[in-house]
């Protein structure tokens, strides 16, 4: 399932939140439309020689 992302870097799989950081424009979005759900957000490594190290999930309940 896609999510309001405009590159398809975020996607519903079951009951994760998948972020590919590698196809990620930050252009905001996401954190537009989640505003007043909390700041906090998963940490990933931007430099990398794998691109396996681009893609996190969390489990939805504890995307805060
Ligand atoms: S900032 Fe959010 S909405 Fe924009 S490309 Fe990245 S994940 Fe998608």
């Amino acid at each position: 399932m896609s999510v309001a992302c405009p590159s398809s870097a975020l996607e519903v799989v079951g009951p994760r939140l998948v972020l590919d950081l590698g196809r990620c424009t930050a252009c905001g979005r996401c954190l537009e439309l989640a505003q007043g759900l909390g700041s906090s957000r998963p940490e990933a490594l931007l430099a990398t020689r794998r691109r396996a190290n681009l893609v996190v999930s969390y489990r939805l309940g504890d995307v805060k």
